[in-house]
């Protein structure tokens, strides 16, 4: 007989926004995450003293209307917090030359005359089966790509993103209703992971952290998980989100024509190193991010968009595979202090999506192989990177599989759980 009601494999954004939408409907969850703590990409690095700054996502906005619903369900909009005005300052760094640009600055030093020789056709053609790369090209040029746009593109997702989708699953930039009492982009006191935190503490959600799956299997009309050290859980129904790599084997035995789809989807690994400098020693102006062309890393992630008044934190997002000394030396030369200055470093190492054009065919093929399995799969390679895309995704398959009725006992058992609501956009 299962012990839990849902079984979450991954404790990151997509497994507590399900896990979340579960615990409303009165179910009780159980979230299994391999790492020491939750949050996977949501990262946000405190200090005992309460500073503290994002090693993994930065920025939510007010078009996140799902994203908006959790963090209302965690209790935390209190805390919300503008990003100010140095989000919108950046800069770019080619051939050991720094620019300091604006939205506006960017678009001055576009080449006017290539785009406006491109244009025309590049929009008559749009953005349909075409890769980013192609599709921004034939607006610009393939100049303006070269030195504006391709730099820019591969800072969102920290890889190169010339072979992403330009719309549809996969995508980077998608339009959707913004909610007018929110501001356009912010975070949270704390980070973002505030957001997580309050997710996982809500009544009917437990979480095991140092919980790394090994197995998922069907198991009578349920699903038993085991961990690599041997514990085993059982539910009644299951969610998987985790990158696709792990999914896929997970998925091995159940159903394994999901498994092979989700062994399509190609990954990147992204290591970063984050420090915090005193005010006094940074050089570089106040700005949201950093971009290279060609460098060891693909952006500097700042914490300026808010401010502290004494200190400043600077994120590196690398390549993967590069010798830490290496990555080191190379954080040292940008912020130009001395490499033993560079003290209390905090390291990551993240698997991410790397969609490619046909991104939406495979996701297809993926749940194709995975419908009427009364199993949820879950994360940031279906619909998109982006948060919200994650959590539509998460939305979506926590109602697929939510039809499988619940048995009297379980009813019973969770009938004196109180779960906040989550109030409708107003
Ligand atoms: C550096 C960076 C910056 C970003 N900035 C933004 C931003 O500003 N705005 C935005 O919209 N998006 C941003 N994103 C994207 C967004 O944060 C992510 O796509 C999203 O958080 C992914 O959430 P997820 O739960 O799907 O996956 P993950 O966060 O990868 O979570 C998966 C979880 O599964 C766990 N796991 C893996 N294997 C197992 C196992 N066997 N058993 C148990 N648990 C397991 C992992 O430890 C992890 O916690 C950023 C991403 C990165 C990396």
């Amino acid at each position: 007989m299962a012990t839990h009601d849902v079984l979450v494999v991954g404790g990151g954004l997509s497994g507590l926004a399900l896990a979340c939408k579960a615990a409303r409907a009165g179910r009780r969850v159980t979230v299994l995450e391999a790492a020491p703590r939750i949050g996977g990409c949501f990262h946000s690095h405190r200090s005992p003293d309460g500073h503290w700054f994002e090693m993994g996502a930065h920025t939510a906005y007010n078009s996140y209307g799902g994203f908006l619903e959790l963090a209302e369900a965690a209790g935390v909009v209190s805390r919300l917090r503008v990003r100010g005005p140095q989000r919108a300052r950046f800069g770019l760094l080619r051939e050991g030359r720094y620019e300091w640009l604006t939205p506006a600055k960017i678009l001055l030093r576009l080449g006017w005359l290539e785009a406006a020789l491109h244009a025309p056709l590049g929009i008559l053609r749009g953005k349909r089966g075409r890769s980013m790369r192609r599709y921004v090209e034939g607006l610009v040029g393939p100049r303006n790509y070269a030195r504006l746009f391709g730099p820019f593109f591969a800072a969102v997702p920290s890889q190169c993103a010339d072979d992403f989708p330009a719309e549809g699953p996969g995508s980077l930039f998608k339009k959707r209703p913004r909610r007018a009492d929110y501001p356009r982009s912010f975070g949270f006191e704390g980070g973002l992971q505030a957001v997580l935190d309050g997710l996982a503490a809500l009544p009917g959600v437990t979480v095991e952290t140092g919980a790394e799956v090994a197995s998922l299997r069907r198991d009578g009309a349920g699903w038993v998980a085991t961990t690599v050290d041997g514990r085993r859980f059982e539910s009644l129904l299951a969610a998987l989100a985790t990158p696709p790599d792990v999914a896929a084997r997970l998925l091995a035995l159940e159903p394994p024509a999901a498994a092979a789809a989700a062994a399509r989807i190609r990954t990147v690994v992204v290591e970063s190193l984050g420090v915090v400098l005193p005010r006094e020693r940074c050089w570089l102006p106040e700005l949201a991010f950093l971009v290279p062309v060609d460098d060891l890393f693909h952006s500097v992630v700042t914490r300026d968009p808010f401010p502290d008044p004494a200190r400043r934190a600077f994120v590196f997002h690398f390549k993967p595979g590069i010798a830490r000394e290496t990555r080191l030396a190379r954080m040292a030369e940008v912020l130009r202090v001395a490499p033993q200055d560079l003290a209390d470093i905090v390291e990551q190492r993240l698997v991410l999506p790397a969609p490619a054009a046909d991104h939406a065919a495979r996701v297809a093929a993926f749940d194709r192989a995975l419908a009427g399995a009364p199993l949820a799969v879950v994360g940031n390679w279906f619909d998109g990177l982006a948060i919200e895309d994650c959590v539509q995704r998460a939305f979506a398959e926590w109602a697929r599989i939510a039809a499988v009725p619940r048995p009297r006992s379980a009813e019973a058992r969770t009938a004196g759980i109180d779960v906040p609501a989550i109030t409708a956009p107003g």
